[in-house]
């Protein structure tokens, strides 16, 4: 439910915390699989049992949240070692459901045919390839980062803003390194850009697996 403090989301089991989540009506399809990647993602938080829930505005010295505490926070310049890849993705400009789906991407929990291969829905490497070059096994960060396809679709994008990004390995790596400019809002709006990159990418990779081939994709 939107407004549950964490304590009424699981409950203490000999010493050890269990997230149990409620929802309005139960669960279904893909979200069974969002609600384990939710489960993943809150399951390293460490919990102190006795302490009470209270909501706290980091960026305010006192804790409290002000209008002007939020603005001072966007026009900070980011320390370019700092790794706020999912506070990117949630303070982005996209639709829920695109900030959905990059969260998973970075967790690795979309439903690349690596991941379905490892989950036994394909019986071979060579049934998982890439929808979109045929010539590799269709992994996350394969499929949307470096892909011949997806490097092409990078490529005229960084073009159009003018920036370039180093050679990168991860997922983490890639959206801390597609920046333009140095203050909050600057980067907002270019992490909001890259959300758009990779969920157009996913579709155009659903419209090659389930049936509506591109022309430009053959
Ligand atoms: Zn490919």
């Amino acid at each position: 439910m939107k407004w549950n403090c964490v304590s009424d989301c699981g409950n203490w089991e000999q010493e050890v915390w269990r997230w149990k989540f409620l929802w309005r009506r139960p669960l279904v399809g893909r979200e069974l699989e969002w609600e384990q990647a939710l489960q993943g993602a809150v399951g390293v938080v460490q919990l102190s049992e006795g302490v009470p829930d209270a909501w706290t505005w980091l960026p305010s010295n006192d804790r409290i949240y002000s209008v002007h505490s939020s603005y001072l926070f966007l026009q900070e310049p980011v320390l370019p070692d700092q790794d706020h890849a999912l506070m990117h993705v949630w303070q982005s400009y996209a639709p829920s459901n695109v900030k959905g789906f990059a969260w998973r991407v970075l967790l690795d929990r979309i439903v690349s045919k690596e991941n379905m291969l490892k989950r036994g829905i394909f019986s071979s490497v060579g049934s998982a390839s890439c929808a979109l070059c045929n010539n590799h096994l269709e992994t996350c960060f394969h499929l949307l980062f470096s892909c011949p396809f997806s490097i092409g679709v990078w490529n005229g994008c960084l073009q159009w803003l003018g920036c370039s990004l180093s050679q990168v390995t991860s997922v983490h790596e890639h959206l801390s390194g597609f920046r333009v400019g140095l203050t909050h809002s600057q980067q907002r709006l270019c992490h909001s850009i890259w959300l758009a990159v990779i969920w157009s990418v996913w579709l155009a990779r659903n419209e090659v697996v389930f049936g509506e081939v591109l022309p430009a994709l053959r």
